[in-house]
């Protein structure tokens, strides 16, 4: 029988040769299969990198809540469950394949041909390459951008709007997503880019109420969307016509981790017939820079007694395009604002506008070039 002492060293000795035969074979593990190694590194910063992602996405959805509470504004509720899945969700009754009507039929809204999820594909590609691939699969795409279905009567005539400065990038890969959705959609559509011409700061809102006025004088639309360029749908069943309330499609972004950000948001991808868009006097147009517009026609909608529909599930979900672009300057002033919306409904936007736009039709849309300045919609003290 061996001492005590000597049973320690004994097994202290033995289980050093252990580490060193275990750290020798990681070695030759490492040292042989470096392509499982890196792979692992990758994946560890990779993870790393998603949740750096994922902290500063929902710190800035955390502020905006905070901020938002301070002002007091969009006093709405509108319970919106953000996490009901397209599986939860009831099942919806797509028309079998197979399925046919008239041409003298208004086109159904729930066509086999729209399949759900769709594939996006972000690389860069050049306009002509795009038109030139829709026009191969359907010659009667129009200058414009303007189709309509051959096989039945469509359900709506919907304007899409591009608010647009410098991004020529992400033109092409909108329309190479978008189109053929809206083909599928069986709708009657025309594209418009509405473009601002001056260095004043970004005036998405404006942009929108010009393209409104221009697009109206070309033919009869009569459903209007708000379309951010760099947004791509994931889904082709997020039907891009109108409804009796005015209808937020951007439901989910992946740049804010497929979440709502607040329940009152209404950007990216919104959509009105131009019956209500009227009615509630377009967007405000006092809102140079980054923010607070979309929260603004939130209100106006609210307060002309409209409720706003979304797309259930994931139908909602969009892919922002990756961009280098510096950011456009804050619009510190629009909580401000935003406090007055009521009283300023009824001043400011398509009511109060003039400008005077350069028109031009091209391939796939209508260029509207615009030099916005503050002194194109004046308004009245309230
Ligand atoms: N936009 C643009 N050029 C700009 C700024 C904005 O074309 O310099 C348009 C474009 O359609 C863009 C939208 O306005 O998608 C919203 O701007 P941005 O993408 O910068 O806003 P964010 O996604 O950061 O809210
Ligand atoms: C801005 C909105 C913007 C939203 C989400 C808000 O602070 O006012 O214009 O769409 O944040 O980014
Ligand atoms: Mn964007």
């Amino acid at each position: 029988m061996m001492p005590p002492h000597m049973r320690f060293r004994r097994r202290s000795f033995l289980g050093l040769l252990f580490l060193f035969s275990l750290s020798t074979s990681a070695l030759y593990f490492i040292y042989s299969a470096p392509g499982i190694v890196n792979e692992y590194l990758f994946m560890v910063q990779a993870r790393g990198m998603r949740i750096r992602q994922n902290m500063r996405n929902i710190g800035a959805q955390v502020l905006e809540q905070v901020v938002r509470s301070a002002y007091n504004i969009n006093g709405t509720d509108y319970p919106y469950d953000f996490n009901l899945s397209e599986t939860a969700a009831p099942p919806t009754p797509y028309l079998p394949a197979g399925f046919t009507y008239l041409p003298t039929d208004i086109c159904p809204e729930r066509l086999p041909t729209m399949k759900g999820r769709l594939e996006v594909n972000m690389s860069e590609i050049a306009l002509e390459e795009v038109e030139r691939g829709l026009r191969q699969v359907d010659p009667s795409l129009g200058l414009g951008g303007h189709w309509k279905p051959q096989d039945c009567i469509p359900r709506w005539k919907v304007a899409i709007l591009v608010p647009f400065r410098n991004r020529h990038e992400h033109l092409p890969i909108l329309f190479r997503h978008l189109i053929p959705a809206l083909q599928r959609q069986r709708l009657e559509f025309g594209f418009y880019v509405v473009e601002q011409a001056s260095d004043e700061p970004f005036n998405r809102a404006m942009l929108f109420n010009v393209g409104f006025k221009e697009a109206m004088k070309d033919l009869h639309w009569d459903c209007v969307i708000f379309h951010d360029v760099d947004h791509i749908l994931e889904n082709d069943r997020n039907y891009y016509g109108c409804s009796e309330m005015p209808r937020h499609f951007a439901v989910k972004l992946n740049k804010y981790s497929y979440m709502l950000p607040y329940d009152e948001f209404f950007g990216g991808v919104s959509g009105l017939t131009s019956e209500q868009f009227q009615k509630i006097n377009g967007f405000p147009n006092a809102f140079w820079g980054w923010g607070g517009e979309d929260d603004d026609l939130w209100n106006r909608v609210q307060y002309a007694g409209y409720t706003v529909s979304r797309p259930p599930g994931d139908i909602g979900r969009y892919m922002s395009i990756p961009h280098h672009h510096r950011g456009e300057v804050q619009f510190l002033g629009r909580y401000t604002l935003l406090r007055h919306s009521k009283e300023r409904q009824r001043l400011d936007g398509l009511n109060n506008l003039r400008y005077s736009p350069q028109v031009s039709r091209r391939s796939l849309y209508t260029n509207i070039s615009v030099a916005l300045s503050r002194d194109l919609a004046p308004i009245a003290d309230y």
